[in-house]
């Protein structure tokens, strides 16, 4: 197996080192032909060297350099994902909204973009109960062929749209490489859903765009699976990755699937990525969200996605999981309290209490 990261190596800076000290490291990994990525850490710089295909030989010499304190080899198999590699959070910021920051992130929005109207009143009422982020799915993954398959470009149109009208950057979903031009055309975040999670030509190829990609867990994917997917993106140089648990296939089916959410402190100590936690898609039914929207949070998650519908008895999918707008109210009032307790207040809704 071809694994271009083997060998990863990381320069830690003493906590006292300088700018210059740490310039100089960065130089003389350049003279070697390899990059040098800076990262300061809240305790110290790091300075990942990627572009090596094997063991670097002038290791020795690095670690011999003004303040270095080790030179270490990234241990876990995904490299530029890893804790190790980067000792502190990734924070994306998109038009002023935080993921990934002290504060929690709240996406909400329909399933799918099934017109103006249902998109835009959507879009006004979560935004209203304190959502940050609009999220609806123009090419849609569906089970059956014969299901309602996403309104396309259109649907793009409309989200692009809903964004100009609220303020509020726009998620949705890319399902494959000849779509990814057209949706970060329009998208601020393309979302990689569970189906293609491991859809590795996508994975490079959203890799390449500028756009920040989150990535939904796959319906039977470890934690190791999913974490390399994630490798695949950055690989490519596209650092803005946002993971997103979604439910995973268990043997049980009182729900759509297992919430996987003692996965939350596990992803915290494994990487340095944001987590989303999506109890939509993981329960499948509406009466199971705002509770475990509530313990999502609890559970150390740095926001939420939730489906919102103004007729979720009609909604061309996933009608059964989507919220009314006056439920996701209740569910924003009391997922607040749990961020109370958490220290950590909801962005959309600090903003709605300063204006
Ligand atoms: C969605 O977000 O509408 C979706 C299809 O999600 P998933 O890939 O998690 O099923
Ligand atoms: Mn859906």
């Amino acid at each position: 197996m071809h694994y271009p990261m083997r060998g990863c190596m990381l320069v830690v800076m003493d906590a006292h080192a300088t700018p210059e000290d740490i310039q100089a490291v960065c130089t003389v990994i350049e003279d070697m032909g390899l990059q040098a990525n800076t990262m300061p850490g809240p305790t110290r710089t790091a300075i990942g060297i990627t572009g090596n295909k094997g063991a670097i030989a002038e290791a020795a010499r690095l670690k011999l350099m003004p303040g270095v304190r080790d030179v270490i080899r990234v241990t876990a198999p995904y490299k530029l994902v890893s804790r190790e590699y980067r000792e502190a959070d990734t924070i994306i910021e998109i038009n002023g909204v935080q993921i990934g920051g002290p504060s929690l992130v709240v996406m909400a929005g329909p399933c799918s973009v099934e017109g103006r109207k249902q998109l835009l009143t959507t879009a006004e009422a979560v935004k209203a109960a304190g959502a940050t982020i609009l999220r609806g799915g123009a090419f849609k993954p569906r089970t059956s062929p014969y299901s309602f398959q996403g309104m396309g470009e259109d649907g793009l149109k409309l989200l692009a749209e809903a964004r100009e009208l609220t303020g509020m950057p726009v998620i949705t979903e890319v399902m494959d490489t000849e779509q990814v031009d057209l949706v970060a055309e329009y998208a601020d975040i393309l979302q990689l859903g569970a189906r293609n999670m491991q859809n590795f030509a996508l994975l490079k190829r959203v890799g390449r765009t500028r756009r920040p990609v989150m990535l939904k867990r796959g319906l039977s994917s470890t934690v190791k699976d999913w974490l390399l997917s994630a490798e695949y993106i950055m690989a490519e140089g596209n650092q803005a990755v946002i993971l997103c648990e979604r439910g995973i296939r268990t043997f049980d089916d009182h729900s759509r699937g297992t919430f996987d959410l003692s996965v939350v402190p596990v992803l915290r100590e494994l990487t340095h990525l944001p987590i989303i936690v999506d109890p939509s898609h993981a329960t499948g039914r509406w009466q199971s969200i705002l509770p475990m929207a509530r313990a999502g949070i609890a559970s150390g998650a740095d926001g939420l996605m939730i489906e919102v519908h103004p007729n979720p008895a009609e909604a061309w999918s996933d009608g059964e999981q989507s919220l009314l707008p006056e439920r996701f109210v209740e569910l924003m009032e009391q997922v607040e309290r749990i961020a109370d307790a958490m220290d950590r207040p909801i962005q959309g809704r600090t903003k709605a209490a300063t204006v």
